[in-house]
């Protein structure tokens, strides 16, 4: 299947972290998957903690959303007018997010961030934008300037086909450095729209932000008129019942989410402050649209799985990110692996270092061949973990004990082998 993809596809995959070249190796190809596990084309069955980079917090085939889906379907699939399903949806994302007084949907996070962005800067009149470095927010041209996930995989300092006009406005940070970012903006005063942020980055392994980073730079934003945006693109509806923001409190101007509130269908949105939110077309100037934008099938998907995610619902999903996260530690530990199990919510990483990882720059600093040796030993046990040790590990509602027993069962000799690797 690989070489019949690779004739057709560029690298024969539709997105670049899918493809095992950080780590070596085919791809599996998955032909189904069911609560915690995922089945690939030759048969063999894994526990997922990818759980499609996010979405599958309820695990897969979950058949309340499995029946919403179907249901929608049978009504149609499109039909490029306003539906119930969407409003349905806004209304469950502002009730849930309290920032959130307006959201319009869109079909990824990446569209959701590049709006986000162009909202800021129609909002405020002005060009630049800070973002930190090892924060993703998508394939959007102006915010591929030192990404994190399939960027931070493939050591890709830029892209080509992002030109020096895109970026030109981009001013790069370091995460986690509020004097950088006050420098920024005595160096470009009331020049620069906003400031965007992963609301706790998980696209360059799992970074916390430290203790008032956030605050500071919504602080900051406030002081000199710019915008903070929050992407909580992964973040939003996995971390708490109002994702970060239900966890940190700091009130974002603008917010983007995607990942889990479709459902495992391509639904995305933005919103935030209505005063912002109101310079959106047709209601005001600023140009944005989409023709499956609010998709009656995503919609559904979506609204069926976020209202399953009630507060037992993430304390479920918490209490077995703990459980992993202590038997990764503990793995790591009996076999002498220099590590950092790394959380954020029930969001977690391992670096390959126990130097403390503040931002990209540490993060890069880890033994990332131990991951490929660690990753390929799950593997070949039936653990199917992110092919890249900067990306965040993913748990779900389905992840019962049989499948953290089958993640602990192969622990040990996926741990030696990390131990064992050589660069
Ligand atoms: C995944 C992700 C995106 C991009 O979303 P897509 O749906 O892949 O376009 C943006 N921001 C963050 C924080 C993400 O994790």
């Amino acid at each position: 299947m690989f070489d019949r993809a690779s004739v057709v596809t560029p690298g024969g995959v539709n997105s670049p972290v899918r493809a095992f070249r950080a780590v070596g190796g085919t791809p599996r190809f998955m032909v189904s998957g069911t609560g915690p596990y995922l089945t690939d084309a030759d048969g063999r069955e894994y526990v997922d903690l990818v759980c499609s980079w996010g979405p599958m917090i309820l695990g897969h085939s979950h058949p309340e959303v499995i029946a919403a889906v179907q249901e929608a379907v049978s009504r149609g699939t499109s039909f490029g007018t306003p539906g119930e399903g969407e409003v349905a949806l806004a209304e469950e994302i502002v009730a849930r997010i309290g920032p959130v007084e307006q959201v319009r949907l869109v079909s990824s996070g990446t569209e959701a961030t590049m709006s986000a962005i162009r909202l800021a800067r129609g909002f405020t009149g002005r060009a630049k934008v800070v973002k930190f470095a090892g924060c993703y927010h998508g394939h959007v041209d102006a915010l591929l300037a030192a990404a994190g996930s399939g960027l931070a995989t493939f050591g890709l300092p830029d892209t080509p086909g992002v030109t020096g006009a895109t970026a030109g406005d981009t001013v790069v940070l370091p995460y986690n450095d509020l004097d950088a970012v006050r420098a920024a903006f005595a160096a470009h005063p009331g020049e620069i729209a906003c400031v965007i942020t992963e609301a706790s980055p998980g696209n360059m392994g799992v970074v916390p932000p430290a203790e008032g980073f956030n605050a500071g730079l919504k602080e900051l934003c406030a002081a000199d008129g710019a915008l903070y945006i929050s992407d909580e693109v992964m973040t939003g509806f996995r971390t708490s019942k109002a994702g970060w923001y239900g966890i940190d409190g700091v009130r974002p101007d603008l917010m983007t989410f995607g990942k889990v509130m479709g459902g495992g269908f391509p639904a995305a949105a933005f919103g935030g402050r209505a005063d912002v939110m109101a310079h959106l077309a047709p209601a005001g100037p600023v140009y944005q649209a989409g023709t499956l934008s609010g998709n009656p099938v995503a919609t559904a998907a979506g609204l069926a799985q976020l209202r399953l995610l009630d507060d037992a619902a993430y304390a479920k999903i918490d209490a077995v990110s703990a459980e992993l996260r202590s038997l990764v530690g503990d793995a790591f530990t009996k076999e002498g692996v220099a590590h950092t199990v790394s959380s954020a919510s029930n969001m977690f990483s391992v670096f390959f270092t126990d130097e403390p990882v503040r931002n990209y720059d540490d993060a890069k600093k880890q033994e990332a061949f131990r991951f490929t040796a660690f990753f390929h030993s799950m593997l070949e046990q039936g653990v199917y973990l992110p092919p890249s040790a900067f990306e965040s590990w993913f748990v779900s509602t389905a992840h019962d004990e049989r499948a953290v027993e089958r993640i602990a069962a192969a622990l040990p000799a996926a741990a030696r082998a990390a131990s064992e690797a050589t660069a």
